[in-house]
């Protein structure tokens, strides 16, 4: 597969890429496929079990159980017709943002489709944005992760959002949004390189 080398971090979209995406989508399916990994970091398996029973409007909140009874082709075919998220930890509660609103809001159901289904829906919006670069559907949640990493969240809410199972992956994100803020900052106050006795000062790692 092409994208086992590389990590999805390295294929997040800048915002101006992102918007390309959505200036290509035609209907409320096509604005979930992107918005949902885009805007609350959902993967593709939480895209296609979202039931409008997951949504809490008294919180805001996108609420992923535990487990669903799920009767889809791959539900029915490995997992004994109950869907669980990848990791324990995909359970979680995630913040519906303004760019989400509108859309789950017409959510009738559920979106009850195949991964399959959602993986050629997203190429044909893809193709129609005109994005030149590498992307997937996972590239979109690694967008999410960089930029709540670049708002600067801790790692241990970047690692809830995410649902990741540990402090690894959040790591990574963390590190390369602190690098660029470094490289932002020398560009704004004009200062050269490690040597301006600021670089190093978020490299302490506290275990
Ligand atoms: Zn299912």
């Amino acid at each position: 597969m092409r994208h086992r080398i590389r990590s999805a971090r390295e294929d997040a979209l800048t915002a101006t890429e992102a918007n390309l995406l959505l200036m290509a989508c035609h209907d409320l399916l096509d604005h979930l496929i992107i918005r949902l990994p885009l805007h609350a970091g959902l993967r593709v398996g939480e895209c296609q079990h979202l039931k409008a029973s997951w949504l809490n409007w008294d919180k805001g909140q996108i609420i992923i159980p535990s487990r669903q009874e799920c009767s889809c082709y791959e539900c029915r075919k490995w997992r004994n017709e109950v869907w669980t998220p990848k990791t324990r930890a995909g359970q979680r509660s995630l913040l519906i943002v303004p760019e989400l609103e509108p859309y789950l809001r017409q959510l009738d159901g559920g979106v009850n489709r195949s991964r399959q289904a959602l993986e050629q829906r997203f190429e044909r919006i893809r193709s129609r944005s005109g994005l030149a670069k590498v992307c997937y559907p996972h590239a979109l949640r690694a967008s999410f992760a960089t930029r709540l990493a670049e708002e600067g969240i801790s790692a241990p809410s970047l690692v809830y959002f995410m649902g990741w199972e540990n402090l690894d992956p959040a790591e990574s994100y963390i590190q390369s949004s602190m690098k660029r803020a470094h490289s932002e900052f020398r560009h704004v106050f004009g200062t050269k390189g490690a040597n301006s006795g600021f670089a190093d000062v978020g490299d302490c790692k506290e275990k």
